[in-house]
């Protein structure tokens, strides 16, 4: 396995199980600068979405390291993902398509609802299997979604969603939704893997991380990918851009991957999906 590797979604596109996000981080030289370093250094998955409004800067610095780097389009995956206030049919299409103006891109990898929100996201995932089935991105799905939002969905969905995107770290293992998400066939994918910074001076997994001579970052990382989780760390520094990725050469042993189960506490670092107001 390596930072190439991917895994296969259920209708047959493979996705990176590694890649760069970019919340928070605003257009500039900076944001570009991160992607592009990213690419260099063999990621090849870029998650960004409209409300984080640098969809502009990911496509130009997407179209330099395509150039700098003699790579194709084909050989990345670029996910975006429709914003809470245009859910709904024709708003999707329409968000869709601006936000693949600013990436200036002609297809998506994925394309995710970015939340749940209630009595809309039915629509908006109607808008998605047009999407899809025209061809305009290779796979579509979720994030934030619950166990009974996917219920609800799959109720209406004639396309089942390949991607469930959560907030997923030691500390939230959101064990009985991934195990919903594997039965149906859905990739769960982490999101704030490294829960925003807030474990990295967690002592336990410092002293793991001394024992196999890594960073914690890089420990909770590879924690993902032994439990079959696509995983998006973000950073905009190169160094540690490289960091969170050199996590191939090494193997989490099964006693050690529980003792990092065991820090889960359902803690959250971002908002509850069934409690968010925006
Ligand atoms: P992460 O858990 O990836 O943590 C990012 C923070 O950790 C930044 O402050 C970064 O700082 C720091 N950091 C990264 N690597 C290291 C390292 N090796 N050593 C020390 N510090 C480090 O948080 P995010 O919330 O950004 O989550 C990752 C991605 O998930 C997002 O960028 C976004 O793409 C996606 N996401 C999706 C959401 C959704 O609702 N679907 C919600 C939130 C995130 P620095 O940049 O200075 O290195």
């Amino acid at each position: 396995m390596n930072l190439q590797s991917t895994t296969t979604l259920h209708n047959g596109v493979k996705m990176p199980w590694l890649g760069l996000g970019v919340f928070q981080v605003e257009e500039g030289a900076e944001l570009v600068a991160a992607v592009k370093a990213a690419i260099k250094h063999g990621y090849r998955s870029i998650d960004t979405a409209a409300i984080y409004g640098n969809e502009a800067g990911v496509g130009q610095a997407i179209r330099e390291a395509l150039r700098e780097n003699d790579l194709t389009r084909e050989e990345l995956f670029v996910t975006s993902k429709v914003w809470n206030a245009d859910l709904g049919y024709e708003e999707t299409l329409a968000a869709f398509d601006a936000s693949l103006q600013k990436l200036g891109l002609d297809y998506l990898d994925l394309y995710l609802i970015h939340w749940p929100v209630e009595g809309k996201y039915e629509e908006a995932w109607r808008a998605l299997e047009t999407l899809y089935q025209a061809g305009k991105v290779r796979a579509i799905g979720v994030s934030n979604f619950h166990i009974h939002h996917l219920e609800t969905l799959l109720k209406a969905a004639t396309v089942k969603p390949m991607v469930n995107q959560v907030e997923y770290h030691p500390r939230l293992a959101q064990k009985e939704l991934h195990a919903y998400c594997h039965e149906q066939g859905i990739q769960l994918e982490a999101w704030s893997p490294l829960m925003q910074g807030q474990l990295l001076q967690n002592e336990e997994l410092n002293e793991l991380a001394a024992k196999y001579g890594k960073s914690v970052a890089q420990m909770i990382v590879r924690w993902d990918l032994q439990n079959g989780v696509v995983t998006i760390p973000k950073s905009t520094k190169e160094t540690r851009i490289i960091e969170n990725s050199s996590v191939f050469d090494f193997e989490i042993e099964q006693e050690d991957m529980e003792r990092i189960n065991q820090l889960n506490q359902n803690k959250r670092v971002g908002p509850d999906p069934d409690h968010f107001d925006f």
